[in-house]
């Protein structure tokens, strides 16, 4: 047995279909006919476009991957078509006399080195392109196939060292899953398997070692485990727990369109977070009542420059209409920390997490700022928009963010634009010292929502990125099950609802709890929806608090989870 990372739950039994990249032996042989090879390199380029062409038609086609999750290809073509790549290339060939391969390779060697020099998410993507591109394009250069995951005919495992984003859109319905050998709950491979719905476990080292082609593997994306050459016996156990998966799964189908209401009649609302429009129709399929949180850096983070106005009016807007009446929280941009955008430089800081990023950052470039507000409010005129506002610390960050708001507003209204009359204003609780002020900030904001995963590193003083110190990361440690207590009295104190957009909100142990504490909103992952609801409807508002109580008393959080370890 092997372990890795469950990236996207379920259990698949299947044959290993092992993707093994062709080996190429590039050598710097020189070449006699120059122009030969350049005809040779060009002829490869033009198969290289037409093949990355017919892969985006084929993903298009079977309609599962989001519009940026294709514009994946859009890149790949366009580093094809970048005349310094190209042009390095045939210079290569021309100068050094050395065969086209072996000049694609040095010229996109130079280019890799460079970006992955960056110390930045954008950039590592655009090297993992060039490698993507080329592999592909020195393939055609020699004439060697490439393995075809469109043509697998029997139900499969797919086995890799890492899926890149053309082979996961090749994936067709005999992959009834992967493990890779690389990656983390959010790689790109992970966030693919999530949108196509299929079991994946990632990080499994030692698979591509000891997995062989056709091998049998149980993959259990429940625990992030893989199994090879199982035994009868596991066999029968693993297709037992698949079938009870499915039938939970098939079960929970069932509170689809229910409403969100506990056995005593108290009615909650859960909803989801999501980062891109197409995101919404995961919440929608999944019962959600509407957006809690759509983190709109995902917008930034996936362009070369600034979004305009008119391109971010665009996406909220899709959001909006996608959910009908549904309300949809939308956070305004939180950059900084551990995100960054290759366009706007922040110097370097001892500790990014506590230090220019999110609201602050907002604060200072104001434009930046306006330009999103003006966006979210033009919106705003096709459905329940809700703003809200990342890191807030004092009570004067926040009324600065709303004046912005306000007088964006205003203009808007001056120039005869078209804005909602109902726009709720609210603010996440991520950092403590908003929580223990949470009654003095509900009497400006609209609503809180409570963001646990920045809330639990900062009570805890624990980096959210640290492995070392990940047991300090203890979301049923009764400080944070007071400080959340804290923000919802603070709320209804003044009649304002209290959300939680955190992982936590949408694990079910937390949500009995919570529900007990008297949290109105839980905000998370689609495919956490139904598990969510059937806590909710299962027990009574009043067996709940009585939890709550208990747990709000604990020492520790091992007694907190010892309370509910009958949940879910
Ligand atoms: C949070 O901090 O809990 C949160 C939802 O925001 P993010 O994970 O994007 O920091
Ligand atoms: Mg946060």
């Amino acid at each position: 047995m092997l372990k890795g990372i469950a990236a996207s739950s379920g259990i698949a039994i299947a044959k290993v279909y092992k993707l093994e990249a062709p080996v190429m032996e590039i050598t710097d042989a020189k070449v006699e006919d120059v122009e030969k090879e350049v005809s040779l390199f060009q002829s490869a380029l033009e198969k290289t476009k037409s093949d990355i062409e017919a892969i985006k038609e084929r993903a298009t086609k079977a309609g599962k991957l989001s519009d940026e999750e294709i514009a994946v290809f859009d890149a790949h073509l366009m580093m094809a078509q970048d005349p310094e790549f190209t042009g390095q290339i045939v210079n290569t060939i021309q100068t050094e006399k050395v065969n086209a391969a072996y000049a694609a390779q040095t010229a996109a060697d130079m280019m890799v080195a460079f970006f992955e020099s960056m110390d930045n998410d954008y950039f590592r993507e655009r090297a993992a392109d060039i490698k993507d591109v080329t592999f592909r394009l020195k393939a055609n250069i020699i004439g060697v196939e490439i393995p075809d995951l469109g043509a697998i005919k029997e139900d499969s495992v797919v086995v890799a060292y890492d899926l890149t984003p053309s082979d996961t859109a090749q994936l067709n319905e005999y992959a009834k899953g992967f493990a890779t050998a690389i990656g983390g709950r959010t790689s790109h491979s992970a966030i693919m398997a999530r949108s196509l719905e299929i079991p994946a476990v990632v990080g499994v080292s030692g698979i591509l070692e000891e997995a062989k082609h056709g091998d049998l593997i149980v993959l259990d994306a429940l625990k992030g485990e893989v199994i090879l050459n199982p035994t009868d016996e596991e066999v029968a156990a693993y297709t037992k727990r698949k079938d009870e998966y499915i039938e939970y799964r098939t079960a929970l189908k069932v509170l689809k369109d229910q409403p969100s209401i506990t056995k005593d009649g108290h009615q909650v609302e859960l909803v989801g977070n999501i980062g891109t429009p197409k995101d919404a129709d995961g919440v929608l399929d999944n019962g959600g009542e509407g957006v809690g949180l759509y983190r709109t850096e995902f917008l930034y983070m996936g362009a070369d420059a600034l979004p305009t106005e008119e391109e971010q009016f665009v996406a909220y807007k899709a959001v909006l209409e996608k959910m009908g009446r549904r309300p949809v929280v939308v956070r305004t941009l939180d950059i900084g920390g551990d995100k960054k955008l290759p366009y706007l430089p922040i110097d370097p800081e001892m500790n990014p997490f506590l230090g220019y990023r999110a609201i602050r950052l907002c604060l200072d470039r104001k434009e930046i700022f306006r330009t999103q507000l003006r966006a979210l409010l033009r919106a705003s005129a096709f459905g329940t928009l809700r703003i809200m506002f990342p890191m807030i610390a004092t009570i004067n960050e926040f009324k600065e963010a709303k004046q912005v708001y306000e007088e964006e507003r205003a203009k808007l209204i001056a120039e005869g634009i078209a804005v909602g009359d109902n726009v709720q204003v609210g603010m996440m609780v991520e950092i403590p010292a908003a929580a223990v002020l949470a009654d003095q900030f509900a009497k400006v904001a609209d609503f809180f929502s409570i963001g646990t995963n920045d809330l639990i590193q900062y009570s805890m003083a624990a980096d959210r990125m640290s492995e070392k110190v990940s047991y300090l990361y203890q979301p049923y440690n009764p400080s944070i099950l007071r400080l959340v207590k804290m923000t919802i009295d603070g709320a209804h104190k003044e009649g304002k609802w209290c959300g939680m957009c955190g992982e936590m909100a949408g694990e079910p142990k937390a949500v009995a709890i919570l529900l007990g504490l008297g949290l109105d909103e839980f905000s998370m992952s689609a495919s956490s929806i139904l598990g969510a609801r059937k806590v909710v409807c299962s027990m009574s508002k009043k067996e709940m608090e009585e939890l709550a109580n208990k747990a709000i008393a604990c020492d520790t959080a091992e007694e907190v989870l010892e309370l509910v370890k009958d949940i879910a």
